[in-house]
């Protein structure tokens, strides 16, 4: 069952179109995460689906229904911000119960839902606390309580952990995550700039620039598969080396030549048409491995920094055709050492290639 669906929706402040035609249907029970460099609409969108900000073209629907014109108390959502806004002279427990009171909720029913929220999200020994007395994940797990009693359809957060330090925001995302388990019918929609939450959350992602969707789809689906450019420099971290190129040989194999007389053969089908044309090739950082002399490569290089995290080693090399140093990710501890010249490859099936207006080749 569609939960929500957007068509072809539109905004603009004055002149500035800041969405600009979104075309969008989220089933009951999904989780959907929007990604987006700062700046793209991400809480924009979300403002609007809330009713906190007016739809200026096309249509928005919750459940069937057109809600264009239907108040955010009427929509049957709830959301959850970045800054908590918890009440600060009201305990965990009237925090919680504060919206159910003001609706007319009766104690018995109130009590039962913020137990029932508490006890989910692991409060219960905390509903008589100030939220002073709380920890900055802690206030943020009694503000996603006190939406969950509002039993929404459709659940909005817009960044609920960029204001917790790392550990928190480990402990709150997999808080989240059963959460999600937990309200597997409740749709959900979710804003981060955050990648691992984008790809561990996410039943789909949506990649969002500019106002404009650049494609949806599963976490793995958009690593894998990136329909342009921008999805694969977006998702994937560090993001996805691109060197320029230009295609060779075109038709059932496609070469591309890259710098000094290096080329690559990829399994990619192409018209006989986009022979010569220039071409972006993309390879990921973890799919880059070091070769010994006289085996064959893809490019060669001189190392620029190593950067040792333990559980990854992360090599910067000068040298190939593109502006930025080609970035390779290397499992584990290695004695590489900086103004050291070696010699990489990948596996054919993880090239990428992209024609000169930033679409993907496809297999
Ligand atoms: P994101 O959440 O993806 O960082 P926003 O949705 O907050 O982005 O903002 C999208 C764009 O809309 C930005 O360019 C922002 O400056 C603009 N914008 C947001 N709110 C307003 C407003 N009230 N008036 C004019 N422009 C706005
Ligand atoms: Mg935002």
């Amino acid at each position: 069952m569609t939960a929500l669906s957007l068509k072809d929706a539109r905004k603009a402040y004055g002149a500035v179109e800041v969405l600009r035609g979104i075309n969008l249907e989220i089933e009951q029970g999904e989780f959907i995460v929007f990604v987006g460099p700062s700046g793209c609409g991400k809480s924009t969108l979300l403002r609007m689906i809330a009713g906190l900000e007016e739809v200026t073209g096309g249509d928005l629907y919750i459940g069937g229904q057109r809600v264009n014109d239907v108040p955010p108390s009427r929509r049957g959502i709830a959301m959850v911000f970045q800054s908590y806004a918890l009440y600060p002279h009201m305990t965990v427990y009237d925090n919680m119960a504060f919206g159910m009171r003001i609706a007319g909720e009766s104690r018995q029913e109130i009590d039962r839902r913020v137990r029932a929220a508490a006890d989910s999200l692991q409060l219960t020994a905390y509903l008589d606390r100030l939220p002073k007395a709380l920890s900055g994940g802690q206030r943020q797990r009694v503000a996603i309580g006190r939406a969950i009693c509002r039993d929404p359809k459709v659940f909005l957060f817009d960044e609920p952990l960029s204001n917790l330090d790392a550990a928190l925001r480990v402990a709150t995302r997999i808080e989240i995550a059963r959460l999600k388990e937990q309200m597997a019918d409740t749709t959900m929609i979710y804003v981060t700039h955050d990648q691992v939450e984008a790809m561990t959350l996410a039943d789909r992602i949506v990649v969002l620039s500019a106002g404009r969707i650049e494609q949806v789809g599963a976490p793995l689906e958009l690593y894998e598969r990136p329909a342009n450019l921008f999805v694969a420099k977006f998702i994937g971290s560090p993001a996805m080396n691109i060197i320029k190129a230009k295609i060779s040989e075109a038709g059932s194999t496609t070469r591309v030549d890259l710098q000094a007389g290096r080329t690559a053969t990829l399994d990619i089908v192409t018209d006989a048409s986009q022979k010569g044309k220039p071409a972006s090739f993309g390879v990921r950082p973890e799919d880059l491995r070091v070769v010994t002399d006289g085996e064959d490569y893809l490019f060669e290089g001189e190392v620029a920094l190593v950067e040792a995290l333990g559980e990854v080693t992360l090599l910067y090399i000068n040298g190939p055709a593109s502006e930025e140093p080609i970035v390779v990710k290397l499992a584990g501890i290695h004695s590489i050492k900086k103004g050291e010249r070696l010699h990489f490859a990948a596996d054919p099936a993880r090239f990428h290639l992209f024609d000169e207006n930033g679409r993907t080749y496809r297999r």
